[in-house]
């Protein structure tokens, strides 16, 4: 796949507020929030989108979905947040680097926009 924004932020050649990192994954500031707390945490694996993913990516993703949940406790958000993952363009997805937006310290409706 084509390197996007998500590529120059992991390889630290464009600058961003970045709150946790590990071996697989980093999270970061969304550069225009939508809640008081809004990260996205992108595999250092660069994955399209949540359809492109393969069978051998099955630990990669679990693994995201669980340092979602150790970040909201981190900041300590995790009585309330929403992980949302955006899959292709009428899905809202805007960045074609698979990510998870974590989102906090407001109320979120439900069903969503
Ligand atoms: P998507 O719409 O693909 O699910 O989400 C992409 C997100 O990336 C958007 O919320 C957008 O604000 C964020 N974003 C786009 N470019 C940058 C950037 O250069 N830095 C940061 N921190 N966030 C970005």
């Amino acid at each position: 796949m084509a390197d996007t924004i998500f590529t120059k932020i992991i390889n630290k050649q464009v600058p961003a507020d970045i709150v946790y990192e590990d071996e697989f994954c980093l999270a970061i500031k969304d550069i225009n929030p939508q809640a008081p707390v809004h990260l996205l945490l992108i595999p250092k694996k660069p994955i399209a989108m949540l359809s492109t993913a393969k069978p051998e990516d099955q630990a990669l993703l679990g693994h995201l979905l669980l340092a979602a949940g150790k970040i909201a406790r981190e900041l300590k958000v995790d009585g309330a947040f929403r992980v949302v993952i955006n899959n292709g363009k009428d899905g809202g997805q805007a960045v074609f680097h698979v990510h998870i937006h974590i989102l906090a310290g407001r109320p979120f409706r439900w069903p969503p926009g």
